[in-house]
């Protein structure tokens, strides 16, 4: 049996807040491989690791190509480092690209590495290190930082994966108002959702697809089938050219990032979680409209926090009770709080303990100090200080899950309608 031989292409960090994009590189560099007769096996993958990483410019994301490891591979390995010399940002301190080139099949502890690349921190050195150790031709521009996320673009595994088409605008245009007919993007979603997700926050009226940073891209339409994003690219009308566009294959909004977390207190800051709490008090709201509310279980308790760009979300929250008891998945972010993603009823409290209403039809009220309830209306009195049990009604729903809006949802999030 002839043995077939890959080379793997891990790209990262080539871009800065002011301009670039890791994905638009790549589409170049796929162009120039076309050109040369090479071509890919399987999607250009564009995948995003932890969402707490430090020097990320906005996803985390890290891009990896596969090719056939035959004659035109030196060509390939040349045109990928000519061209991140070329377009990555190297002015910026924080662009720190990494590169890498790996022949043969994906480890079971590359799969690994990947893995802990989204739940935890990795340094250039344990990269560079895990990088040698499995025979990676290492190329650090700079600090190398890139080199990071390129091990684990290359080395994910995708059980689950979404698409995205990511449309580019010409150079000339960069930083401008995009010219996207909005119209257009709401007869999209109408027409192909929920094969494609994600393209509008119909809440706050905010068109999802459109980046609003100076990066080449235009437009970016999230999918669970490539077809759609074709036909979704037909609807969508622009008044700018587009230069080029590409479908990357993602881990994209699997829930990769969340961890089952079996008690609050296994969980660490600045790791994704799921776990289940029961919640102590009564939701509220700050100055600046961040709302925060404990959960507890046996193990410990954790502030959970529903912020500002999250909206409606947060009126959904503000329903919630004492003795609740909620599936919440999200992060432990910067100030300690569970910063909330989305979260599942499991059980509600819709037991209420008041005083007892008289036989004469008027609730009671306290007599005093251990002294029972008498009715203001009758005069009756009863000895016991028993309050009773009222069912009341909820407007959340046992089992139901509830979600950020599109708006304030993060590349790894699952949305509720690619769970059902
Ligand atoms: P964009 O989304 O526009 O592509 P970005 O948010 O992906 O930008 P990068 O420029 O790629 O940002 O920077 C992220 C940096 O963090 C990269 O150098 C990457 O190697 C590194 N990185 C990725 N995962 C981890 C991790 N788990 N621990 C430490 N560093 C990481």
């Amino acid at each position: 049996m002839i043995e077939i031989n890959y080379l793997h292409i891990g790209i990262d960090d080539t871009d800065s807040p002011d301009g670039m994009c890791t994905t638009f590189l790549a589409s170049q560099i796929i162009n120039l491989f076309e050109d040369n007769g090479i071509e890919l096996v399987d999607y250009p993958k564009l995948i995003r690791l932890n969402p707490f990483a430090r020097f990320k410019t906005r996803g985390n994301g890290g891009v990896a190509l596969k090719i056939l490891n035959d004659d035109k591979a030196e060509l390939a390995r040349s045109i990928v480092l000519e061209e991140v010399e070329k377009l990555s940002m190297f002015d910026c301190d924080n662009t720190n690209p990494g590169v890498i080139f790996y022949e043969g099949e994906i480890t079971r502890e590359m799969q690994d590495y990947a893995f802990r690349a989204i739940y935890e921190f990795i340094t250039i050195e344990e990269a560079e290190e895990f990088g040698e150790s499995i025979g990676c031709e290492i190329h650090k521009f700079k600090k190398g930082r890139g080199i990071i996320g390129s091990i684990a673009a290359i080395s994910l595994p995708l059980a689950d994966y979404t698409f995205e088409l990511l449309a580019y605008r010409d150079s000339e245009n960069y930083g401008t108002e995009r010219q996207i007919d909005h119209a257009s993007v709401y007869r999209m979603d109408k027409e192909t959702y929920p094969d494609t997700f994600e393209n509008i926050d119909y809440s706050e009226d905010y068109i999802a697809i459109e980046p609003k940073t100076p990066c080449p891209v235009l437009y970016g339409i999230r999918s669970n089938i490539p077809e759609a994003l074709q036909r979704a690219k037909d609807i969508v009308q622009v008044n700018e050219p587009i230069v080029d566009w590409c479908i990357f294959k993602t881990n994209q909004h699997t829930d990769m990032h969340i961890q089952k977390a079996s008690r609050i207190s296994d969980m660490k800051q600045f790791g994704c979680y799921e776990v289940v709490g029961t919640v102590k008090n009564k939701p509220t709201i700050i100055d600046g409209g961040h709302m925060f509310f404990y959960i507890s279980d046996g193990s410990g308790e954790i502030e959970c926090g529903a912020y500002e760009p999250t909206k409606n979300f947060r009126k959904t929250v503000s329903h919630l009770r004492p003795g609740d008891v909620i599936r919440v998945y999200g992060g432990i972010g910067e100030q300690k709080t569970f910063n909330i993603e989305k979260f599942q009823v499991i059980e509600l409290n819709d037991v209420e303990y008041k005083n007892p209403v008289c036989e004469c039809g008027k609730r009671m009220t306290s007599a005093g100090r251990n002294k029972g309830f008498k009715c203001k209306k009758c005069g009756r009195r009863i000895e016991s200080g028993k309050k009773v049990p009222i069912k009341i009604s909820r407007s959340l729903k046992n089992h139901w899950f509830y979600e950020t809006p599109v708006s304030a949802r993060r590349h790894l999030s699952k949305p509720l309608c690619r769970m059902f």
